[in-house]
């Protein structure tokens, strides 16, 4: 096995140059139609993110204690919302019919938001824990919107770009707006449970 994988390496080595050029004229040449798929694509999976976040985030309002996560998650349930219309008029914006395709990742991100809370007491440890999860699920999404927005631009969407930063904006201030409420009371309450 390792020797076929290092006889595969300088067999490419010696081609590189070949390849490289390859590579490059391939890369030039993917079509647009094609990225018009993949952008279509990722638009259809966080389309289905965004609205299992709709249904998420009530449940980690419902196990916070300090006010100002529930507000801050409150506040981030309304532009979520809101995130799933705009989502609508990129779809509407190239003539598709807004569908969502199940994204696994966030899933998964939910899931593990579930066990937290499911295991935590209730207070600062189980809001830390909400925070944490809460900031993972923002990261998934500013992945995604970055990507999307530099599809859009490359495919020359004006409308869609425009769209798609905006909530992109959106989740980059939730993501600080989770860590500021982590140092300012939950993590620093947290400590002192501990201590
Ligand atoms: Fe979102
Ligand atoms: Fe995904
Ligand atoms: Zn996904
Ligand atoms: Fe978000």
């Amino acid at each position: 096995m390792e020797t076929k994988k290092s006889n595969s390496k300088s067999n490419s080595k010696s081609n590189s140059k070949t390849n490289k050029s390859n590579e490059k004229s391939t890369k030039n040449s993917m079509h647009s139609s094609q990225l018009m798929e993949l952008f279509v694509d990722e638009l259809k999976d966080i389309y289905w993110a965004e609205k299992a976040l709709t249904k998420a985030i009530p449940k980690m309002v419902k196990n916070a204690s300090s006010q100002e996560l529930i507000d801050a998650l409150e506040s981030h349930l309304e532009e979520t919302k809101n995130q799933v219309t705009r989502l609508e008029q990129v779809f509407e914006s190239i003539d598709k019919k807004a569908s969502g395709k199940k994204c696994d990742a966030m899933e998964g991100l939910i899931k593990e938001a579930e066990d937290i809370m499911e295991s935590c007491e209730e207070g600062a440890m189980c809001d830390a824990g909400i925070i944490s999860a809460g900031q993972k699920v923002e990261h998934y999404e500013i992945a995604s919107y970055g990507t999307l927005r530099q599809f859009a631009e490359t495919l020359g969407l004006t409308k869609a770009v425009k769209l798609l930063e905006e909530t992109l904006n959106e989740e980059k201030a939730a993501d600080v707006k989770l860590s500021e409420v982590a140092t300012a009371a939950v993590n620093v309450d947290a400590a002192e449970i501990e201590a």
